[in-house]
């Protein structure tokens, strides 16, 4: 059994959170415990896209902002990084920092925030054979990672927390790749696991103050929830949050994948009291309605009828042509036509980069 801890955390008031983040470092044994006399720290946040932090799609600068400070002021030397969609070089990744309030973070914390657009490749023996993933530098370099997720619903994976959040570890529009080499999601979702055991990180943090619900893990809608979920296991961490979320553990490959490989069973609370939500969160390409029919039909006939009838994306009229789909598409799906992206459904892969990385949530699920 691992140990979850949940805090109940009301809002984003920045001295609230923190006293949350010390309750959850604290019950594991401090912040000495974690760096056991090493020094750098990665604190590796959810920066998808940039997006306000209201959008609920990236980790709320409040919760990165004291969680690196707390191992700031444990002496260590801290980095805000992430990967975001679509290219990784510094003009992106300086218009994500304004927009999801990093730099806010590391006023607060006295962390740094990456500049490194460098990345390395790590190997893993996994059980099929040898994995090798790009991961971007601050996390190779680091001495300890800190997982720091956002709780989301996912189109792709059902569930995007602290194992989904790693896939940001891996450098730019290199992650498109494994969407192409994988097109299956149980495939990618077995990659996303054994990429979790590379990165192996210190510590994982969920930012589930407001998640999101419906189509995420970028289009959907911010549902308050008021946690902070905290483990030393990843996977557990992530169970803790769906179990909360009223979402079945069942639904989601990573979950699994994560059991089949003795990476998880069950989990032991400590903390607050870990009663689900009464209304449990919708998930992905699902409308209440929606939700309210399927969660009626038994669980194994719905999973198997979702899985063969997952829907095409659906290019809308608030489409302005920008091409940032178009650019990170696996499949080579999509073009530019008439300031408009068109989708060629004899290559579209179903993986949802588009819909992920729309900024203006012009292509829908349905
Ligand atoms: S669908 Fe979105 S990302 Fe793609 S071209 Fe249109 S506006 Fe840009
Ligand atoms: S069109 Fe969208 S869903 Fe289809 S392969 Fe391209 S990015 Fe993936």
């Amino acid at each position: 059994m691992d140990k979850v801890f949940l805090a109940k955390c009301p809002d984003y008031d920045f001295s609230l959170v923190q006293q949350n983040v010390v309750r959850i470092f604290d019950a594991f044994g401090g912040a000495q415990s974690i760096l056991r006399g090493r020094k750098k720290v990665n604190v590796k946040v959810n920066l998808l896209l940039p997006k306000s932090p209201d959008s609920a799609a990236t980790t709320h600068p409040a919760v990165a902002a004291a969680v690196a400070k707390y191992f700031v002021d444990a002496g260590a030397d801290v980095t805000i990084a992430d990967s975001p969609g679509g290219p990784y070089n510094t003009l992106t990744i300086n218009k994500v920092y304004d927009a999801c309030g990093m730099r806010e973070a590391a006023r607060l914390s006295g962390a740094s925030l990456n500049m490194d657009m460098g990345s390395r490749i790590k190997t893993f023996e996994c059980e099929g054979g040898v994995r090798a993933f790009d991961i971007i530098s601050p996390v190779c370099d680091a001495d300890v990672v800190i997982d720091v997720a956002k709780m989301k619903t996912h189109s792709l994976a059902y569930f995007t927390g602290a194992v989904k959040n790693l896939f940001g570890t891996i450098a730019g529009v290199n992650k498109a790749a494994y969407h192409a080499n994988l097109p299956k999601v149980e495939d990618f979702c077995a990659m996303l696991v054994d990429l979790c055991r590379t990165v192996a990180p210190d510590f994982s943090i969920i930012d589930g103050i407001v998640g999101m619900e419906g189509d995420g893990p970028s289009g959907g809608s911010p549902r308050h929830a008021g946690v902070l979920i905290g483990a030393l296991n990843p996977f557990a961490a992530d169970l803790a949050a769906m179990r909360y979320c009223g979402l079945s553990e069942n639904n989601s490959p990573v979950h699994r994948r994560g059991v089949e490989l003795g990476l998880v069973s069950d989990i032991e609370y400590i903390g607050d009291d870990p009663t689900p939500l009464e209304v449990p969160f919708v998930p992905a390409m699902m409308d209440k309605k929606m939700w309210k029919a399927v969660s009626a039909i038994p669980k194994v006939v719905s999973r198997i009828v979702g899985a063969r009838f997952r829907p095409y994306p659906i290019i809308s009229d608030r489409c302005v042509g920008c091409g940032i789909c178009a650019q990170s598409c696996p499949g080579k799906a999509l073009e530019i036509k008439n300031k408009k992206a068109v989708l060629n459904k004899k290559l579209c892969i179903k993986c949802y980069c588009c819909h992920e990385l729309c900024r203006i949530e012009a292509i829908d699920l349905r």
